[in-house]
């Protein structure tokens, strides 16, 4: 729960990356003479010289750590001993649990490659005991690629992942020999980005839009000058740049166009879910976005949910006394609201409680 006082700053996360060092070891050399704390609040509020950590009660080898500390120009970032990643991005690979019965694992929007790395050190953990399992992670973007091979390489997480650079994980045929083990899939498609923190806060803090989540592409940070400022907003497919006075006085229209968006980011994100549906041995999906919208979220589950894939194969959302361990007492769940929906879903097939927004799962 964020506190609306703006003083809040966030943590700096800290994922320790298991393919190549331990926590314990981290503990000795990166954070020599840092001191261990009981809370998450008591870091978030020291200054970057003090050094304190927090260790996530949730998410396996996270730590949390004062919100301005520098690291990177340590060794153990350099050489991707550890990663920054937020907590909410831990989420995905965390969740999905994949375990050395899953078999193959598909990331199918993959770079920079923050999850690809974290379900790589998953993968790698139980492929001590059985036969090697692979990940292959699809990136559409040749240009993004080239930044997922460099993360992929420097994590270590090479010989686990297979990147399909520049390639559309809608193009990837389920019925093909090379998926026929895919047992899970993360999904952490594009999205509108307004559940980024510090992407746009400048703008919650002034403009009546914030709700719809316009997507500010730059915007000069100066308190004190900020109504002066010229801003650029970018609504999928126009670019309009304006004062922040105007931006205000154009509220309808903007929310209108990121209405349009909306639809269009939610269209793909329902295609990308159902195509993962339709792998053949697949039995877990996760499902994330970086968006506060309904409509990008449960919207995108729900008409998964109620697809006719879905209901062939049987997938629901997985039941809370099945996930894994630390989100069991996880309280926020993410809402029902069928209104919201479009008239055109049959409800008959959507679960009718609280729905996790990440974990699905196959019963068939
Ligand atoms: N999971 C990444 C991480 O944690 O570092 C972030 C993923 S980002 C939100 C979404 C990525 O999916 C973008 O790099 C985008 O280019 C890629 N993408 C979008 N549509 C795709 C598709 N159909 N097939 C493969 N990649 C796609």
């Amino acid at each position: 729960d964020v506190p609306s006082n703006k003083a809040y700053r966030h943590p700096r996360w800290v994922r320790v990356n298991t393919l190549q060092t331990s926590m314990s070891e981290q503990l000795v050399t990166t954070f020599a003479g840092y001191e261990k704390t009981s809370s998450v609040q008591e870091v978030q509020r020291a200054s970057a010289s003090v050094k304190k950590y927090f260790e996530d009660p949730h998410i396996p080898n996270l730590l949390a750590l004062p919100p301005k500390v520098d690291l990177s120009k340590s060794a153990a970032y350099a050489n991707g001993a550890i990663i920054f990643q937020d907590k909410a991005s831990c989420f995905p690979a965390y969740l999905l649990d994949v375990g050395p019965d899953d078999g193959d694992v598909i990331d199918g929007c993959a770079a920079p490659g923050n999850k690809t790395t974290h379900l790589a050190a998953t993968v790698a953990e139980g492929n001590v005991h059985v036969k090697r399992q692979k990940v292959f992670a699809y990136e559409r973007d040749r240009i993004r690629s080239v930044t997922l091979q460099k993360m992929v390489k420097r994590a270590s997480a090479g010989s686990i992942v297979t990147i399909k650079a520049g390639a559309d994980f809608l193009a990837a045929n389920p019925d093909s020999e090379e998926f026929a083990d895919v047992g899970a899939i993360l999904l952490d498609p594009s999205c509108s980005g307004s559940g980024i923190v510090g992407r746009d806060d400048s703008i919650k803090m002034h403009l009546p839009y914030q709700a719809v989540g316009a997507s500010v592409v730059t915007c000069k940070k100066d308190k004190k000058r900020k109504r002066d400022h010229n801003m650029t907003l970018y609504n999928g497919s126009t670019t309009l740049h304006m004062s922040l006075d105007e931006a205000i006085a154009e509220e309808t229209p903007i929310e209108g166009q990121l209405s349009d968006r909306l639809t269009a980011l939610s269209t793909f994100q329902l295609r990308i879910l159902t195509h993962a549906m339709r792998f053949p041995k697949a039995r877990k999906i996760t499902y994330s976005t970086c968006s506060t919208h309904f409509e990008e979220n449960e919207g995108v589950v729900f008409q998964a949910l109620a697809s006719e894939i879905a209901s062939a194969r049987g997938w629901t959302v997985l039941p809370r006394q099945l996930q894994v361990q630390g989100m069991k007492d996880w309280k926020r769940r993410g809402i029902l609201e069928p209104e919201k929906l479009d008239p055109r879903v049959d409800l008959a097939h959507v679960q009718k409680e609280a729905i996790c927004n990440a974990c699905i799962r196959c019963e068939k």
